[in-house]
């Protein structure tokens, strides 16, 4: 378990900009995905401007990609303080930028490294599974900053190729019909299951009455010597 992940260019944000009166950092259990809307200048502007409440821990270059804070900080990047949608999002999830702008995708080398800072995060919290917001129980969540803000914003503006990072974190990729075909195909399994329950009652029963009746018909051809032995005497 570590707080700086290892490959990442450590280029630290000011201390002053994360936490809230509860504390300053805690245990994640997901991450939003923003759109930087510029380039490393502009974001470490933002970054180190001390009268704007904007801090997140980590920002995907087009080569490399920095982490300004532990990942566990509580960082101002969501817009989203309160568990409203289940979630208070600078508290449980960690903020990752994207360089670039709206209507341009993230490039392969950032869809790559978002992974990575995904995995890794939820590595440190123990976490293996990994679904779309609002999926939140026992999985790393993966948010789009306009999910959780509590005012609107465009961020990430459809930057982010879902699929291929799901994907990426062997998310089953499921469409919504294949989800609904697996539904019915367990309810069928059950069912099933129910029938094949009854069959072997029934089987276990009707052995039950043969091994009585096999019973009686050897205790019988026990009985029926003696009985000639009796005759016989
Ligand atoms: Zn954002």
């Amino acid at each position: 378990m570590g707080l700086w992940m290892p490959g990442a260019v450590r280029r630290h944000g000011p201390p002053v900009k994360v936490g809230y009166t509860s504390g300053a950092s805690g245990p994640k259990r997901g991450d939003v995905k923003h759109s930087a809307e510029g380039g490393w200048g502009g974001i470490h502007a933002v970054l180190d401007d001390l009268s704007r409440s904007a801090s997140f821990q980590f920002t995907v270059g087009y080569d490399r990609f920095e982490q300004h804070y532990p990942y566990n900080a509580h960082c101002w990047h969501a817009g989203d303080a309160d568990d409203d949608g289940g979630v208070a999002a600078n508290i449980d999830l960690v903020g990752i930028e994207h360089l670039g702008m709206a209507g341009t995708p993230l490039t392969d080398y950032q869809v790559a490294a978002t992974v990575q800072i995904s995995e890794w995060c939820a590595a440190q919290e123990g976490i293996t599974e990994f679904a779309r917001y609002p999926e939140q129980a026992g999985v790393w969540t993966l948010v789009e900053h306009n999910e959780v803000s509590d005012v609107p914003t465009a961020c990430p503006s459809g930057r982010i190729p879902w699929d291929t990072i799901l994907k990426a974190l062997g998310d089953d990729d499921m469409t919504d019909e294949e989800r609904r075909q697996l539904k019915e195909a367990e309810a069928g399994v059950k069912a099933l299951r129910g029938i094949v329950w009854d069959q072997a009652v029934r089987l276990h029963l009707l052995k039950e009455r043969v091994d009585k009746h096999g019973r009686r018909l050897d205790n019988h051809e026990l009985v029926v010597p003696a009985l000639h032995a009796e005759d016989d005497g």
